[in-house]
């Protein structure tokens, strides 16, 4: 049985986070996942110009649009998805080895992306956030 067909009996648990853009998941995950060692954020891929502050390999991993390009021929991606004018893609391996090591994964991504994964990977869990005005 590949893995790709989402069959696999992973040991670890994928958390789907998705909210509007602008509701802070990134904060609300960091406090949420803290210090805990089995639960891993995973870094996308994205074209999306860094933003002072921001770490190359720790809060994404920044690429050219060809290499993006070139990452979706060669199937790299779990998920991958156009927000706003930027790429933004997920490491199918990266995800897959840490389930079936038992680690958690968490994936922030937009609900398209969302919407790719959920078919993949049958287990998941998706967590929806929205703001307390709505
Ligand atoms: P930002 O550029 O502000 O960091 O993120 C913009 C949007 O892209 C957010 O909604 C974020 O959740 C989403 N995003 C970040 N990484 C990924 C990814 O790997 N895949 C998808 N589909 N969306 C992502």
């Amino acid at each position: 049985m590949s893995a790709h067909d989402g069959q696999a009996p992973y040991s670890g648990t994928l958390y789907i986070i998705s909210a509007p853009s602008g509701e802070g998941k990134t904060s609300l995950v960091k406090a949420l996942v803290g210090d805990i060692d089995d639960i891993l954020v995973s870094v996308s891929h994205t074209t999306r110009p860094r933003r002072p502050g921001e770490v190359d390999g720790v809060n994404y991993n920044f690429v050219d649009p060809a290499t993006f390009e070139r990452m979706v021929q060669d199937d790299v991606f779990l998920e991958h998805a156009q927000v706003f004018d930027n790429f933004y893609g997920t490491s199918r391996e990266w995800v897959e080895q840490q389930l079936r090591e038992g680690i958690d994964v968490i994936l922030e991504i937009d609900w398209q992306g969302a919407q790719q994964v959920r078919p993949k990977m049958p287990g998941c869990v998706g967590v929806f956030i929205l703001p307390p005005s709505r």
